[in-house]
């Protein structure tokens, strides 16, 4: 067993080790498409299964409750040093255990329980922990949806109506499935009209904004969370940034204690070694190579005769409108993992099936580029998908897929990756 860095001379749970095994062998065959996933270095996977998962350190670098910090200290203050300089800001919060938590988080710094927020909504392209009804954001807060125009755009002036009218707390600015730019200057404009915190919610776009190719809110938004395992390709985790030393003084004490105990260290270690790695200029051309890639493959989609919402793509992702085959979300996503490829239903704007159906699927090309994956590739790719959609159902449908099926894992084979 050697995929995480460690040799074991032999394993006693097989149980658990066999399924971690069988999901080595499962990402290492399926093309991977889940516009939210990616496959951090072995370097990374070698400091999220260290000794520091062992180490309690609740408190920040230099402030702990706990003795014995020396050393996790070192690798915090190495995270947020390298968080820095990536996104150019003055402030870092890297004990965030998840996204949901960094966006907690910032809304328990900034605003209190029944007060107003006004994010993007779930059906348009937004996130769960924008004010969405099952979660604390939907429950704690009176949440105000924005969405976008019948091109797939976000509505400004919708944007812009509803903040007048309802005068939320904050304004988060910041998407799932949202494939085009996001114009954080003027979600900054109208929430300085209402006296609004903004808050940017980047962690999809993370990674290609470290790289100049999306842009930043770091210099309009007063927090900007993000994850660190989508397009940034790190551990699985979230971060919190800011420049303002008195809304990072309240940041930080939302997170610890407000919202999470002991940091996970290992991860923080993890995060450290991840944010190195964007800094090196191989990423830059990582990133770029994302969004050729996707923008390649959108495009092959729609001559190939499908919708793509919004009409094509500025990110790694984009969202493909099923209608004209007649085929819903959840269909294409069950059959295409049978024939070798992963990716997850989505709602198109203004959808009239429910989410457990839904009329696209959502595609990303972080995942498919970390393995070298080219343009000729995702092309290749875009047919095999075009090949299964669109003869579901029909006859001889069965021999399709499992064609596809062979091709989508000799292509694996031929870009291995932890091997
Ligand atoms: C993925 C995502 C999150 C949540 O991240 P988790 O680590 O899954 O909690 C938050 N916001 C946005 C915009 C996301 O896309």
């Amino acid at each position: 067993m050697n995929f995480s860095g460690y040799f074991f001379e032999e394993i006693s749970d097989k149980e658990v080790f066999q399924a971690i095994t069988d999901e080595l062998h499962r990402q290492q065959n399926q093309i991977e498409l889940i516009a939210s996933e990616n496959f951090v270095s072995k370097e990374v996977l070698s400091a999220l299964g260290c000794v520091m998962t062992n180490k309690y350190a609740e408190g920040y670098s230099g402030r702990r409750y706990y003795g014995g910090c020396k050393y996790v200290d070192v690798a915090e203050n190495i995270a947020i040093e390298r968080l820095c300089k990536l996104f150019n800001c003055k402030f870092a919060n890297v004990q965030p255990h998840s996204g949901a938590q960094a966006n907690l988080s910032a809304f328990y710094a900034l605003a209190k329980p029944g007060d107003r927020v006004l994010g993007m909504e779930l059906a348009m392209g937004g996130h769960l922990t924008h004010g969405a009804s099952p979660t604390i954001s939907g429950k704690w807060f009176e949440s105000i949806g924005y969405g976008v125009d019948k091109n797939g755009f976000i509505d400004y002036d919708q944007v812009k109506s509803l903040a007048l009218k309802f005068g939320p707390k904050i304004i988060v600015a910041g998407a799932s499935s949202y494939s085009r730019r996001i114009d954080f200057q003027k979600f900054r404009k109208i929430a300085d009209l209402v006296g609004a915190y903004l808050v940017a919610d980047i962690a999809h776009y993370a990674g290609l904004i470290v790289t100049g190719l999306y842009p930043s809110p770091m210099d309009c938004a007063h927090i900007v969370t993000s994850t660190t395992h989508k397009t940034l390709r790190g551990p699985r985790g979230g971060v919190i940034m800011t420049n303002d030393e008195s809304i990072a003084k309240k940041v930080n004490s939302a997170v610890f204690p407000g919202v999470q105990g002991g940091p996970q260290m290992h991860s923080i270690a993890a995060k450290a070694v991840a944010f190195g790695e964007a800094l090196r200029p191989d990423f830059k051309m990582y990133a770029q190579h994302v969004l050729n890639n996707s923008i390649a493959m959108s495009n092959h989609l729609k001559k190939l005769g499908l919708n793509i919402v919004s009409g094509g793509t500025d990110s790694h992702l984009f969202v493909v409108d099923l209608t004209p085959l007649s085929i819903t979300g959840k269909i294409a996503e069950t059959e295409l993992e049978e024939a070798g490829i992963t990716c997850n239903k989505n709602a198109i704007p203004f959808d009239t099936l429910p989410p457990s159906k839904t009329s696209g699927i959502r595609i990303g090309s972080a995942a498919m580029t970390t393995r070298g994956l080219k343009e000729k590739e995702f092309l290749r790719i875009a047919d095999l998908i075009f090949k299964v959609l669109s003869n579901y159902a029909k006859s001889g449908y069965d021999a399709i897929k499992a064609e596809v099926r062979e091709e989508s894992l000799n292509l694996c084979k031929k870009f291995p990756i932890y091997g």
